[in-house]
């Protein structure tokens, strides 16, 4: 690994100072936890070797000329990297440990994720960032937008048009975007995508999601909850690092293991816990702070509504009929443009979809979290709250950055929530 450092431009030392950070909070947060589903040791392993096998992988499939695609966002759609014969993933944007850094170029008074992730690329301790052939920015909000414009300084970035609304002149932009977006991996790959490299693209993610779907649909299921919400975050943070293949499998033998916890009644939380949906930004690794106050005041965190979670895994693209590469195109405009990120405007089929989650999943309260700065969200907050009021479902608020100053703060108010519950 050394040697791939050094060619990464690494600074070994700090990414150092990161890796026992991250692992001494993986051991308190994770592997101290009892009665965990034994096929939680696969994604346990992932996180040990985060920046190991995976990487090693990444950069022979480099070397093989495929491209590397970072992001930030699930607008970016990965089939098509995959259709290129390279990978697609999320870079780290939950880390408090590269936000002083990225102050040094950025106001503080934006959302951390973006500063995160900025500071990683200023640090040069995240080799997946180092790696990647291009990083692929959109324009779902502000900060964002400028953001890849300084970064831009700093690695090879191409910015995705995300239209803030969904009539037809966006549509048809949005399309071209996709077209864009395919020509460029072509570029990078050095040959053509067909139809059949299209179709194996879009099918490996397909699997991908529906196994993530499954694992949702059986969190909180007959009565038990086989499974903590902590654990579950993990897997969804993974799946945008992983091989998808490879990672299906894994994810599909966690479900048998839990389909069977399920039929012994063998919960992780007692009978009768307050069960929790979490609504709201997305929480990249190593974010894991509010499942963690909340499964440690006595909840059950049973589903996430955020991209990280739900919003990712929602829905398939559709290629049954399709038989051209402008129709997989068009199936992949479809299923991307249903996205209910809050950065649209009207944005009403997400209050829609959190309402159907938690009917779906029964659950006694909404956690409806926003990272400070994240305006989209944290307006969205009154109508999700009118909503979930006008039914009679219980929600609070939460809106933190990744410091842990305010934990003990969090963690007063989400114990008497959780307490109000009951
Ligand atoms: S919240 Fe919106 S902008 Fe952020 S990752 Fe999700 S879809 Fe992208
Ligand atoms: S969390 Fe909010 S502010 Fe931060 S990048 Fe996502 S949409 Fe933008």
């Amino acid at each position: 690994m050394e040697a791939i450092y050094r060619e990464l431009g690494i600074d070994v030392k700090k990414h150092e100072e990161l890796m026992n950070a991250l692992g001494e909070l993986y051991g308190k947060l994770f592997l101290e936890r009892n009665n965990r589903p034994e096929a939680m040791g696969y994604f346990d392993k992932v996180m040990a070797e985060i920046h190991g096998k995976r990487i090693e992988e990444l950069y022979q499939l480099r070397k093989s000329g495929r491209p590397l695609v970072g992001t930030f966002c699930i607008f970016v759609p990965e089939e098509i990297v995959i259709s290129a014969g390279g990978a697609c993933y999320g870079l780290c944007g939950g880390a408090q440990f590269t936000i002083p850094e990225a102050e040094t170029h950025l106001p503080r008074n934006i959302c951390p994720l973006i500063k995160s992730a900025y500071g990683f690329k200023l640090q040069r301790t995240c080799p997946y960032t180092q790696l990647a052939d291009v990083i692929y920015g959109e324009t779902t909000c502000e900060a964002k937008k400028k953001t890849w414009e300084l970064l831009g300084k700093l690695h090879k970035v191409h910015v995705m048009h995300i239209p803030h609304m969904k009539g037809d002149t966006e549509r048809e932009l949005w399309l071209r975007e996709l077209e864009r977006f395919k020509e460029e991996m072509e570029r990078i790959a050095g040959k053509p995508i067909g139809f059949e490299e299209l179709k194996k693209g879009v099918e490996i993610v397909n699997a991908k999601r529906s196994a993530m779907k499954r694992l949702y649909e059986l969190r909180a299921k007959d009565g038990c909850i086989p499974i903590a919400g902590l654990d579950v975050l993990l897997v969804n943070q993974i799946s945008f690092y992983d091989d998808p293949v490879r990672f299906t499998e894994k994810v599909n033998e966690l479900c048998q293991e839990l389909e069977k916890r399920i039929e012994r009644g063998m919960s992780v939380f007692p009978e009768g816990v307050a069960k929790i949906l979490v609504a709201g930004s997305p929480m990249a690794p190593p974010n894991w702070k509010l499942h963690w106050i909340v499964e440690d005041s006595g909840a059950a965190v049973v589903a996430e509504e955020a991209c990280i979670g739900h919003r990712y895994f929602r829905e398939n693209v559709d290629i049954s009929g399709c038989a051209t590469e402008e129709e997989i195109l068009q199936a992949l405009l479809k299923r991307y443009s249903n996205i209910d990120c809050a950065c649209f405007t009207p944005n009403h089929q997400r209050v829609k979809n959190i309402i159907r989650m938690c009917e779906e999943k029964k659950v006694d309260g909404v956690i409806y979290y926003t990272l400070s700065f994240c305006h989209t969200y944290n307006v969205e907050f009154k109508k999700v709250a009118d909503a979930l009021k006008e039914r009679g479902i219980p929600v609070l608020k939460i809106e933190t950055d990744y410091s842990m100053e305010d934990v003990e703060q969090i963690r007063t108010r989400v114990e008497a929530f959780v307490e109000s519950l009951s």
